[in-house]
């Protein structure tokens, strides 16, 4: 039995590094790449345990969203992700007044790093946010928490998966930040005060990912990306997909405004092609902003082709071959 089970694994390790396999390597990775990174396991692991009841809605300022954030910082530790310039932890914590209550909170965005091999002033920040709505008590609805699956526990996951595959892959000539930020659904708020700190000129581009778990519009393996035409970014994933049946369109949702409605946003403002990357057919999708937001709803295989997508869609980029344009954005005064 074992002698036709390696057999079974030489084969099947001859295949994925001569076939289709979006991931085959030609360096001897450290840990079996495929066995974590084409299987969805670990994603569907965090994006359970970030969409649970016990996180409360992952509300930011909350005790639920503090559950997340620590989640997130003993995930960093374990992939072995360093800290940001000018921090001692993984933690970002800043406070800012909630404008339409008028409260002092205190929150933190969780960024984790992992040097460039040769690049390591260039920086390539993969984000989303892990704040979401909280608890929400209405009359007649019998549940009360607001999980933020898609929206943006899956975004977070991507975020957690790609760290991990990066790490293992070890190969980064430009320097990855992966960031986790706060306050996104109370307006743009850990994004806005990251890009307070930093050198723009440093961020060669900013992957975003949000709501990433619903069936795409344009069917399945493909993905949409805000502010298609804002830069070059997106024509160097498309051509980075050529040939793995994953295909990237430009947002077809023009009248929703979605470039400057997430995180990617706060980093364009300073010239950053920072884009984000959704599946979910905006238009229509009843669980937008809903306690039904569950992680049940989603669709684990759209999460993982599209993390698969990302990683080899951005591959040129974090390898320091493609540098997209930067972004103008004129503001309305
Ligand atoms: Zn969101």
């Amino acid at each position: 039995m074992k002698k036709y089970f390696f057999l079974f694994l030489t084969i099947a390790a001859f295949i994925s590094f001569n076939g289709t396999d979006l991931f085959s390597q030609k360096s001897t990775p450290k840990k079996d790449v495929s066995s974590f990174f084409i299987d969805s396991t670990l994603a569907k692991k965090h994006l359970y345990i970030l969409a649970s009841d016990e996180m409360e809605g992952r509300k930011t300022g909350t005790p639920g969203i503090e559950k997340a954030a620590k989640y997130i910082e003993n995930e960093f530790k374990n992939i072995g992700l360093t800290t940001f310039e000018g921090l001692n932890s993984y933690r970002q914590t800043f406070t800012f007044t909630n404008r339409r209550i008028k409260e002092e909170i205190t929150s933190a965005n969780i960024i984790g790093v992992l040097e460039g091999k040769s690049k390591k002033d260039e920086f390539v920040i993969i984000s989303a946010h892990y704040d979401h709505l909280g608890i929400i008590k209405k009359e007649g609805q019998l549940d009360s928490i607001y999980n933020g699956a898609n929206d943006d526990a899956s975004g977070v996951t991507a975020v957690l998966v790609l760290a991990d595959y990066f790490k293992t892959k070890n190969n980064n000539e430009r320097t990855l930040i992966f960031v986790a930020f706060t306050g996104e659904e109370m307006g743009l708020i850990g994004s806005t005060h990251f890009g307070k700190g930093i050198d723009a000129s440093k961020f060669i581009a900013g992957i975003n990912l949000e709501m990433i778990g619903k069936t795409p519009s344009f069917g399945p393996n493909t993905a949409w990306l805000t502010g298609f035409e804002r830069s070059d970014f997106g024509e160097i994933i498309q051509k980075n997909l050529v040939g793995t049946g994953y295909q990237l369109f430009p947002d077809p949702y023009n009248n929703f405004n979605l470039f400057f409605r997430s995180d990617n946003a706060s980093l364009a403002r300073l010239g950053v092609p920072s884009h984000t990357f959704s599946t979910t057919p905006i238009d229509v999708d009843k669980e937008y902003h809903q306690a039904s937001d569950e992680a049940t709803t989603l669709n684990m295989t759209v999460i993982t082709q599209t993390i698969q997508a990302v990683a080899k869609g951005t591959e040129s980029i974090i390898k320091g071959i493609d540098t997209p344009t930067r972004v103008v954005i004129e503001e309305k005064k």
